[in-house]
């Protein structure tokens, strides 16, 4: 019967962390590893997090029963505060629609599915994506019927924002199209717009009455201030727009493997996010019923208990700051060894990634060569760096930049 089933394509990403499992060489490297490491090249569990699961353990009247469709509801509304901000108007209003989901991948897939469903008649089944984007993007808006097309987003020449190109397709989009952002750090590129770019992103969405969908992956993980990562969300939220977002909790708590996330819709109105919400239901049923009960319970734990809300604060600001430091390790060990051009973007560039600009055949070479491991578009993990390794890599950099 299945003869004919043809070898799927490995998957890019996957795939360079199986590359570097069966290098023996001592020298390899990790650099596409989308989750963080410590300078030991570990993967860490916060100790809030280790707390939260201890107290869940202990409680006598915790039980494996099924979760409700839309999942963990104290999660939910913790989740979309930590997002939105405590002091957000639709939050008052009681107009914004949460369920859990599957990490933030399932909350872009429910989400998806919701807005193919339910988006008015009228409104194109189309979905602007930044090019580029996480690869993921295309396929989960893709498989739920939309058109994908692509806005101009990074600029090979700066390494930086191409900030009219961006404009200019954005303007040129249908009304009602979907406009997918990253809320901060944006992957794979590390480039976010300014705070007046984003205004000016949110005028040309009000002018096109685009639905913007936020995916918010990284809030905290990117300068260490969790409000700060959230500023680009609640400058939309507070202008009055109805939007989508979709939350993970798998970068800013390391819950990875627990698939805890969320997906809210910003209504109107109260009454609209009622109905909302039921549909969204409609929706989860089919697909898996309800959610995974550990995780949600987890980030419900450590988001709505003050002191281990404070230790996860300290915690995840460690985490932005080691990042940040191997940028800086980096950048003064290329700068040590004269590597031609100007690598400040290295500095510029925020969240886990930096992209390189380094060519197919460079990426392949360091991967061949040196034992360094990382996607052939020239996406570095920041966190899968080492003080300890930072001249390694420089030194390899240098080598396939020369030659
Ligand atoms: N969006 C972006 C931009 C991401 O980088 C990731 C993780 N690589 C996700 C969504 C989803 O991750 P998860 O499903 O593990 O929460």
């Amino acid at each position: 019967n299945w003869a004919h089933v043809e070898m799927a394509p490995p998957d890019p990403i996957i795939g360079v962390t199986e590359a570097w499992r069966a290098d023996p060489d001592p020298r390899k490297l990790n650099l596409g590893v989308g989750a963080y490491r410590t300078e030991e090249g570990k993967p860490l569990v916060l100790a809030c997090v280790r707390e939260a699961e201890a107290q869940l353990m202990a409680d006598p009247n915790s039980n494996h029963e099924y979760l409700p469709i839309a999942g963990n509801a104290e999660f939910c509304r913790l989740a979309r505060t930590l997002a939105l901000g405590g002091d957000c108007p639709a939050l008052q209003g009681g107009r914004v629609a949460t369920v859990q989901a599957l990490s933030g991948t399932g909350a872009l897939r429910v989400g998806a599915e919701f807005l193919a469903a339910h988006l008015p008649s009228t409104a194109p089944r189309v979905v602007y994506l930044p090019s580029p984007t996480w690869g993921n993007h295309k396929t989960i808006f893709a498989k739920a019927g939309f058109q994908v097309r692509e806005y101009r987003y990074f600029d090979a020449a700066t390494r930086g924002l191409a900030f009219d190109g961006m404009c200019a397709d954005l303007a040129s989009a249908p009304r009602g199209a979907v406009l997918l952002l990253h809320a901060c750090a944006h992957n794979p590129t590390g480039v976010d717009p300014s705070p007046q770019q984003w205004a000016r992103i949110l005028a040309l969405a009000q002018e096109k009455a685009l639905l913007p969908f936020f995916d918010s992956a990284y809030q905290g993980f990117a300068s260490g201030d969790l409000d700060a990562d959230a500023a680009s969300l609640r400058l939309f939220v507070r202008s009055g727009l109805e939007l989508v977002l979709a939350q993970s909790f798998a970068k800013n708590m390391g819950l990875y493997g627990e698939r805890a996330g969320a997906l809210s819709v910003v209504c109107k109105c109260k009454d609209t996010a009622g109905r909302v919400e039921s549909q969204l239901k409609m929706v989860i049923r089919p697909m898996y019923s309800n959610p995974p009960m550990h995780g949600a319970a987890i980030a419900a734990k450590v988001l709505g208990d003050a002191r281990l809300r404070e230790m996860w604060r300290v915690e995840l600001k460690g985490m932005a700051e080691r990042i940040i430091s191997m940028r800086r390790a980096l950048y003064d060990a290329l700068y040590e060894r004269n590597v031609p051009g100007d690598w400040s973007f290295v500095l510029k560039q925020i969240g886990m990634f930096s992209y390189t600009g380094l060519s197919r055949v460079q990426c392949q070479k360091l991967v061949n060569k040196w034992h360094i491991h990382l996607t052939l578009d020239g996406r570095i993990s920041m966190a899968g760096l080492s003080a300890q390794k930072a001249p390694y890599l420089a030194d390899a950099i240098a080598d396939v930049v020369a030659n």
